[in-house]
């Protein structure tokens, strides 16, 4: 069964000075509810663009996306609440601690039982010792579990991770491979992106390789890697 869809997506970014950009340029491809599913691709393929399109912060050109049958154009609320994005840079407020944090955004989504969502999710990412240390004195780790936590507080049935191991160390990258995994496990379909072919292999089920607008192949990744 498909949890997104994904239609003849284009996105063009104007620009009076640079002239029009092309960062998606047909972009065809279903989710299936529970994969964990790899967007791999270069720098500027459009992996970024294509989330930024989900989390509704970049107006899409053409096409259409829907998610559960939601259509992102008639049902943008349902769509980014099925959705829960994990950005690729840490900015956090260096003086709100986890729970603060984890709390506000309960907030913005009207969730009621903030404490016990709250103290669910950082169990959930282990950072229930440090529950009320400002963010600042986290380690890189710590931030990018907050980070996931922060995606997970309205508890949306698809999670998008934006590189999620980009520019972190092996042992770290590890652990975070490890807590997406548990995610899924849990029942979260998993979208993410990358521009390791290795984290693709050790993560996902199945892989789209996008390159300049272009999905170039789709497949199971054993499939994929077999004709590499
Ligand atoms: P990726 O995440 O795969 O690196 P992006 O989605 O960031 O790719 O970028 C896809 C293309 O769109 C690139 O050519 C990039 O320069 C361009 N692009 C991204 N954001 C903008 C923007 N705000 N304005 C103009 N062009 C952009
Ligand atoms: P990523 O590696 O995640 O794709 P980038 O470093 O490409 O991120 O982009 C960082 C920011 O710059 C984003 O907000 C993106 O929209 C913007 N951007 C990227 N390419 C362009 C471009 N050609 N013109 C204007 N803005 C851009």
């Amino acid at each position: 069964k498909n949890i997104l869809s994904v239609k003849n997506l284009k996105k063009i970014y104007s620009n009076k000075q640079a002239g029009d950009n092309l960062a998606l340029n047909d972009l065809n491809l279903d989710v299936k509810e529970g994969e964990i599913f790899g967007l791999l691709g270069p720098n500027g393929a459009g992996k970024t663009t294509f989330i930024n399109i989900l989390a509704g912060t970049v107006v899409k050109t053409a096409g259409r996306v829907s998610v559960w049958g939601f259509d992102l154009d008639k049902n943008p609320r349902q769509v980014r609440a099925s959705v829960g994005i994990v950005p690729q840079e840490v900015n956090l407020d260096p003086f709100f601690s986890p729970r603060k944090l984890l709390e506000l955004q309960a907030g913005l989504y009207g969730i009621k039982e903030k404490d016990r969502i709250t103290d669910t999710i950082l169990k959930l990412v282990s950072l229930e010792k440090q529950a009320n240390s400002y963010a600042r004195s986290l380690s890189g780790g710590m931030k990018r579990r907050l980070l996931m936590a922060k995606a997970l507080v309205h508890q949306p049935p698809i999670v998008i991770l934006d590189e999620p191991t980009a520019g972190v160390d092996v042992e770290l990258r590890q652990n975070l491979w490890k807590n997406v995994k548990l995610l899924n496990e849990l029942g979260v379909t998993i979208i993410l992106t990358t521009h390791y072919l290795e984290e693709a292999e050790e993560m996902c089920g199945r892989i789209a390789i996008l390159n300049k607008g272009n999905i170039v192949a789709l497949d199971s990744t054993k499939n994929l890697l077999d004709r590499i």
